[in-house]
């Protein structure tokens, strides 16, 4: 290792202990500025995954004039379920799930879909993928 490696490796240990110390003195504030960055980076993958899916509600029944372009109630939708199962596999981790979902979409898959949320649960409720959809069906009519 040539001397100017060394210096660099001693660099690098010193500011990886600085920032240990740091997250240790200030854990609240870290865990501020971890979840703000959580919360861009989500909201990054999910502004790509609408934008790839047509920002607007795909039911051509929808409720809403013009079908539904709200991004708060925009959702992503599986065309044919089982996007619990899916989901599971990336447990806690929704980014990197949402990645796959992009890498999916852009190799040409067409299971998603966006769905607004009232379009959505129309969809579950016909479908029987409500979990308490048995019981719904006999109370519930249109
Ligand atoms: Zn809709």
């Amino acid at each position: 290792m040539t001397d100017k490696e060394t210096k660099a490796e001693e660099l690098k240990k010193y500011k990886r202990e600085w920032n240990n110390k740091w997250r240790k003195e200030h854990a609240e504030e870290y865990r501020k500025i971890q979840r703000e960055c959580h919360k861009r980076l989500l909201n990054k993958v999910k502004n790509e995954i609408f934008s790839l899916l047509g920002n607007k509600c795909n039911d051509i029944n929808c409720l809403v004039k013009g079908r539904c372009r709200d991004k708060r109630c925009l959702q992503v939708d599986h065309v044919n379920g089982g996007g619990a199962i899916e989901r599971r596999k990336y447990g806690s981790n929704v980014i990197k799930y949402w990645r796959s979902v992009i890498e999916k979409i852009n190799s040409g898959s067409k299971n998603y879909q966006l769905l607004c949320a009232n379009c959505n649960w129309i969809k579950r409720y016909n479908n029987n993928e409500v979990r308490r959809g048995k019981r719904y069906k006999s109370t519930i009519t249109k």
